[in-house]
């Protein structure tokens, strides 16, 4: 017991008030006044809708942000409830048993843990930890891990659902999965990162695995969190598994070419989408919100095309610079001061975010964080390829509008347009098995292969069905994960 005493516990409370019968033992025992210790252990490490608890009562001894995830089960979250619209929106274009899609609408696994870390001043913090998967009917579950004081069970849900049907849309012989850590990178220091890292991953060591579950980087991780979980994973086994984790870094055999992967996935189906658009990317503008991994690569690689990026965002503010900006210096100075803020001249730059959206440009990406596009900033777009780099960022409004703008606005999903990332991460999962590294070439031109495969393969389906490009990118991830549910059955 990390703190010592006891916290008090009024209650506890099933989803469903009237099935006092369906208590499970565990959740009876914890009824009452019990240490810190037990419902680490007990309580917070049950899934709140395995056993449907809600804790209640707690004291002003229990951290904030443990309660915020045990207490909100994901059905609530407006961003599960998304996602589960936009699988139920194909569920007419699909050939599936309603059986087979109702499985679909809800994780078969969520796995949450209390994570104590010690920090630099001695005290002990409470952080809670999830790792939902999906789905794991293809393979092992696949999906990043996310570090964020925004995190939580639903939202995790919501990206787990996404990664089942990008691996379905890709042909990636993996389930979908997601992990979050609900903490502040920003705020912690290096060894705090390293502490709360291991201690998560050895906290959800039997439920992940080569064949079971393997993570990646995604928003607040990176190389070295992905080296202390192989670390930590290698030290617990007792021996080197090099595809318990991709992003990893080169020394410690991550591959060539999977940190540039997802920002280069984007811009290969900007290329596509430009040729249906007739638009020449020498002459285009582009607009890019988030400038971390994803948004810096993909506004790199733009620049790089000849197209000038006018528009930055980060988390210090929105940026509109008509000249353009210039992409390696900014990647330069982000680099060594963590964000744009204090690049030279960049205030004047500065706008709100509806200003930054409305810009004038032919490519607008957002590449930040979910739920950014809303219907009100999505009806003054003015671009003519949206690129979804980040996953989730329009609300459920925003989509509708620019379904009905599809034959103005050509939308490139988050399941295809961010794709490049995990399709790296299969190729770095697959050398680890065969211990077999390929040159960046390799690399490259597969990712290429089946990113633009992709792409196509959606164009078609939009254009015979005559849907957008959601719906078709859908319609194929979700009809290959159900297919495969559909012909194995339902055990027993
Ligand atoms: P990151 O942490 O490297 O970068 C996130 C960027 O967004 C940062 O520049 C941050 O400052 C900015 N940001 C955060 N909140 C913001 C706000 N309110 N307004 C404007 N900017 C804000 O994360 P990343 O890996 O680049 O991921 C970005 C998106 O891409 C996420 O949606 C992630 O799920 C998705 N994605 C990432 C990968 C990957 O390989 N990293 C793969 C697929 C999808």
């Amino acid at each position: 017991m990390e703190q010592g005493g006891t916290i008090s516990i009024a209650a506890l409370q099933l989803m469903d008030d009237n099935q006092e019968s369906n208590q499970s033992p565990m959740a009876r025992g914890l009824v009452g006044t019990k240490n810190l210790f037990q419902l680490e252990r007990y309580s917070l490490t049950l899934h709140p809708c395995a056993d449907s608890i809600i804790v209640h009562g707690w004291t002003e001894t229990f951290p904030l942000q443990v309660l915020k995830m045990s207490h909100d089960p994901f059905t609530s979250s407006p961003f599960y409830q998304s996602a589960v619209g936009q699988l139920m929106s194909v569920s007419e274009h699909v050939d599936l048993q309603r059986g087979v899609l109702e499985r679909l609408t809800v994780p078969k696994r969520t796995i949450t843990v209390s994570i104590p870390v010690r920090m630099d001043d001695g005290s002990t913090r409470m952080f809670l930890g999830t790792r939902v998967q999906h789905s794991l009917t293809a393979g092992p579950g696949k999906g990043g891990l996310r570090y964020a004081p925004t995190v939580d069970v639903g939202e995790v849900a919501a990206l787990a659902m996404l990664m089942s049907w990008k691996c379905g849309l890709l042909g990636l012989p993996f389930g979908g999965a997601k992990g979050g850590i609900n903490c502040n990178p920003r705020e912690m220091s290096i060894g705090e990162l390293e502490r709360l890292t291991r201690r998560f991953t050895q906290e959800i060591t039997p439920f992940i695995g080569p064949n079971v579950d393997v993570m990646a980087p995604d928003v607040g991780t990176n190389p070295q969190v992905m080296a202390w979980i192989y670390d930590t994973y290698c030290m617990t086994v007792g021996n080197v598994c090099p595809q318990i984790v991709t992003g990893k870094p080169l020394e410690i055999f991550g591959t060539v070419g999977r940190s540039t992967a997802t920002g280069c996935g984007v811009v290969y189906c900007i290329e596509e989408a430009s040729k249906v658009m007739k638009l020449q990317l020498r002459e285009a503008t582009a607009v890019v919100q988030g400038f971390g991994n994803v948004g810096s690569i993909t506004a790199r690689e733009l620049q790089e095309r000849g197209t000038k990026v006018i528009g930055v965002a980060d988390i210090s503010g929105h940026y509109l610079r008509p000249g353009g900006f210039d992409i390696p210096a900014l990647i330069d100075h982000t680099d060594r001061n963590g964000s744009l803020e204090g690049f030279p001249g960049i205030a004047a730059d500065k706008v709100g975010m509806k200003e930054f959206f409305a810009a004038e440009c032919d490519i607008m990406v957002p590449a930040a964080l979910e739920l950014q596009v809303t219907g009100e900033i999505a009806r003054n777009l003015k671009c003519r390829i949206f690129a979804e780099a980040a996953n989730g960022p329009c609300t459920p409004e925003a989509d509708q509008y620019l379904r009905d703008k599809k034959e103005d606005i050509l939308v490139i999903p988050d399941i295809l347009c961010n794709a490049g990332g995990v399709t790296v991460s299969y190729f770095e999962w697959v050398q680890g098995i065969q211990m077999f590294f390929w040159s960046a070439e390799e690399v490259d031109s597969r990712l290429q292969q089946l990113i633009r495969r992709a792409f196509l393969r959606t164009l078609t389906i939009a254009n015979t069905r005559n849907v957008d490009m959601r719906t078709a990118a859908l319609i194929l991830g979700v009809q290959d994960v159900g297919a495969e549910k559909q012909v194995r059955g339902l055990f027993p």
